[in-house]
């Protein structure tokens, strides 16, 4: 009984730490999902793991520039699996995670921008970060939403993942081809980011 007491607590003590605001953050983990062999959604020749990982590194050139410490759980085109990605991410304390997707759907008129969360500290950063994404891209907004994705469920940070866009639209695709979108949309991330910082 006494043990199964002692679990529950630590267990609550777990579940609050998940949910607490990264003071004075100053990292921030950039996951670009999918990866190698994973190609994500994709549309033709226009791959999710690509898009993923350039809007990635434009994101990490942004923060750097304002003074954010960056980690990328990749850095090229390779598999790292989500568990991985997840331990990558909880070894820092002080720090968000921000995975970064792009969407696919068999229904093709579907488009828009949306950001998921998990915990409640997620929640915060993460309507920051779709509104400001929203402005910056100019897009359909598909708000912020509750989700229960792995990476997101299972970090210690505050963490969103952000869907960029359908690949299965075609109008969303032509402008996640061009590199002035994808730019936009590391723009949003990052001016969210800082904004959420500043509430804190
Ligand atoms: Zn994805």
């Amino acid at each position: 009984m006494k043990t199964i007491l002692r679990h529950l607590v630590v267990a609550a003590l777990c579940a609050m730490a998940s949910s607490v605001a990264a003071a004075d953050f100053r990292t921030v983990v950039i996951d670009a999902g999918h990866g190698g062999h994973d190609n994500g959604g994709q549309w033709g020749k226009v791959y999710e793991k690509h898009l993923a990982l350039d809007t990635s590194t434009r994101l990490e050139n942004i923060l750097k520039r304002m003074g954010y410490q960056t980690v990328m759980t990749r850095r090229s085109d390779y598999f790292v699996s989500l568990p991985q990605r997840v331990a990558i991410g909880n070894r820092y304390k002080n720090a968000i995670f921000v995975s970064l997707h792009f969407n696919y759907t068999w229904k093709e008129h579907v488009c828009g921008l949306e950001t998921f969360y998990y915990s409640r500290e997620g929640q915060r950063l993460a309507q920051y970060v779709q509104r400001s994404l929203v402005r910056q891209t100019r897009t359909v907004d598909r708000n912020a939403k509750y989700a229960r994705y792995y990476v997101i469920r299972n970090s210690t940070l505050p963490a969103i993942l952000v869907e960029g866009g359908f690949v299965s639209n075609e109008r969303e695709r032509e402008r996640m081809k061009s590199g002035d979108f994808r730019e936009a949309i590391a723009r949003g991330v990052a001016d969210g980011i800082q904004r959420y910082r500043r509430s804190l």
